[in-house]
């Protein structure tokens, strides 16, 4: 078995992870960044082609206090407002920092664009063109990360389990993906920034790393997760016709920016029909569209795909061109013309706003361990802003990484504890369930992955009941306990993708769990989280719920959301 030894560990190398890496080396640190794929390719930030929010005021006048109030009501009363400020506060700092490192804003003259984006009071979302915001900023931080000698970067190693030691976390357990071998990791730090979880559901606009594996490690370290029900589903995630190289939930400003016309199978406008008037301007708001299309489907009057169209053929080319000018040749390189045929769109899960609890320093309960990015918690309450995802990456990756680099130097040197045979033995004795090589069994852990994950869209998606959450919850645990272990894993020692599902599957298991648990709990309706038996908020919920693992056993608890507190936290 490899093993290394570290300051500062960064599970996880999107948006996040490279960020809190470049901040932990300039506290003096040295850091090892891993990703189970290529780091700075793998996560979520580099497919994201839209906008970033922040106060720059470039557009009109804006601040940071109206950013804040913006998100905070967007939040539906459950955000953590000390994250949430620290998310609006330093966002501009961060913005114009990865300027300085080479992110080119798109501008006009000297001023960055900003545009628009439903909930945001201001012109305040930014963007590289042309759909192309994700993969710059990814550029960016690698490039930053890859002039910092204080970093060394390994991919294709996924973190299977934390090592802790008197409530202190002192490294980790990771598995080699391309040569089949555990590495392990002594840090004196340890920052979770391994993005969300929408892979558990069957359809995602988001890449396939996204197994939720930063919540399950940081629940079997003893950590706490907030609020683990609020899974956002975007309402018009792109369905059909086939779509290459561009951004699954890229119709949200041809919506607000257009209008678009929402149809049914029959070609019929609907969502008037269930409490909104859209009259072609595409107006509903995110849940009333998604649950139109929802009901249409169920209804037998769906596409093809199961969605509904989206339709701009009501509008002339020029005016097509003049909004998306490049943006349309990429969709006609597709096959895709919009004056002449519309597209099937669908709700897709796409973001998490619940996650790891956390502090304004991002630590969490367990010390020594800090998470960042979509991994995080609570900043966004119950309902998350477009563009406010970006900008989260970036200022927790900023603050996890100085906070971690800093706790990392005023550590004693325990050089001992890394090859401390007991310690390692209880961490790989909890990692050997793995079912031996090449034993057949019959299903591979793809199969179960796959059942997972239509489960989860089917009774725990967009619209959920308490019959069909606790039909999800009794399967997952049938699954965890009697499934998980009897998987056939393939006997090749490279590449063997068996192992790499069989891990993440069992990180999925665990956080399917705690979301089937914590939406069962809250019985109201609020925010991304709709019950169709509790179809109204109710103020005894205006609270964050808690979850645990205590004896193996997921324990719920509720607390009163973090309010603003008087001093703003800067500078860690
Ligand atoms: C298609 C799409 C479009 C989006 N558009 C926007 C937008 O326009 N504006 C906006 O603000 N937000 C947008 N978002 C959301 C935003 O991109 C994410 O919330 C944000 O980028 C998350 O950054 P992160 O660094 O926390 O996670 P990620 O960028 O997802 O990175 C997590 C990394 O962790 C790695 N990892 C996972 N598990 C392990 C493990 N066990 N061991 C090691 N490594 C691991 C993954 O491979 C990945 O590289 C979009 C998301 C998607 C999917």
């Amino acid at each position: 078995m490899r093993q290394v030894s570290t300051d500062v560990l960064v599970v996880g190398a999107g948006g996040a992870g490279m960020y809190a890496a470049i901040s932990a080396a300039r506290q003096g640190a040295s850091v090892l960044l891993l990703d189970k794929s290529l780091v700075g390719r793998g996560g979520a930030t580099i497919m994201a082609q839209m906008t970033v929010a922040a106060a720059l005021g470039q557009e009109e006048p804006d601040d940071c206090a109206t950013h804040l109030k913006d998100t905070l009501e967007a939040g539906r009363g459950l955000c953590n407002e000390d994250l949430s400020a620290l998310l609006c506060y330093d966002g501009p700092e961060r913005i114009l920092e990865m300027e300085e490192w080479g992110t080119r804003w798109a501008r006009t003259g000297d001023r960055i664009r900003q545009e628009i984006a439903p909930g945001h009071s201001r012109k305040r979302c930014c963007y590289v063109d042309f759909l192309n915001t994700g993969p710059a900023v990814a550029a960016t931080l690698r490039r930053k990360v890859s002039e910092l000698a204080a970093v060394r970067r390994l991919s294709n190693i996924a973190v299977v389990d934390l090592i802790i030691k008197d409530g202190r976390a002192i490294g980790a357990i990771g598995v080699n993906l391309a040569e089949g071998e555990l590495v392990t990791c002594h840090a004196k730090a340890i920052i979770l920034a391994a993005g969300g979880l929408t892979k558990l559901y069957e359809r995602n606009s988001a890449s396939s790393n996204m197994g939720g594996e930063a919540y399950a490690l940081a629940l079997w370290a003893g950590a706490e997760l907030i609020d683990m029900e609020f899974v956002q589903f975007f309402p018009i995630g792109h369905l059909a016709p086939r779509l290459v190289g561009m951004d699954p939930i890229m119709w949200d400003p041809f919506r607000y920016k257009l209008g678009g016309k929402l149809l049914n199978g029959s070609f019929v406008e609907f969502v008037d029909r269930y409490g909104a008037v859209d009259s072609g301007k595409y107006t509903a708001t995110r849940d009333i569209a998604a649950y139109a299309i929802l009901k249409e489907v169920e209804a037998g009057r769906g596409t093809p795909h199961g969605g509904a169209y989206l339709d701009f053929r009501h509008i002339p080319e020029a005016q097509l061109r003049a909004a998306f000018g490049p943006v349309i040749d990429r969709l006609l390189a597709n096959g895709i013309d919009l004056t002449k045929t519309p597209v099937e769109v669908g709700p897709t899960a796409h973001y998490h706003m619940g996650g790891i609890q956390v502090n304004a320093r991002m630590e969490t309960c367990i010390q020594g361990l800090y998470a960042a990015g979509e991994a995080v918690g609570g900043a966004n309450g119950a309902n998350r802003l477009s563009g406010n995802a970006i900008t989260e990456a970036f200022v927790f990756g900023a603050r996890a990484g100085a906070c971690a680099g800093k706790h990392a130097k005023t550590m004693q040197e325990n050089g001992d504890e890394s090859g401390d045979p007991k310690l390692m033995a209880v961490a790989l004795d909890r990692i050997a369930s793995m079912p031996p090589r090449g034993a057949k069994r019959g299903t591979a852990p793809v199969a179960l992955q796959a059942e997972l994950q239509k489960l989860m869209w089917e009774k725990a998606g967009p619209f959920r009941t308490g019959e069909k959450l606790s039909q999800a919850l009794r399967r997952i645990r049938e699954m965890r306990e009697q499934e998980l272990p009897d998987l056939e894993i393939a006997s090749q020692g490279t590449f063997n993708m068996d192992i790499q599902d069989w891990f993440e599957l069992r990180a999925m298991l665990t956080t399917a769990e705690a979301v089937v648990t914590s939406a069962l709990s809250r019985t109201e309706s609020r925010g991304a989280h709709q019950r169709e038996d509790y179809p109204n908020p109710d103020p005894l919920y205006l609270r964050n719920q808690v979850l645990r693992l205590k004896n193996g056993a997921l324990i719920s608890s509720w607390v009163t959301p973090v309010r603003l507190a008087a001093g703003l936290p800067r500078n860690g």
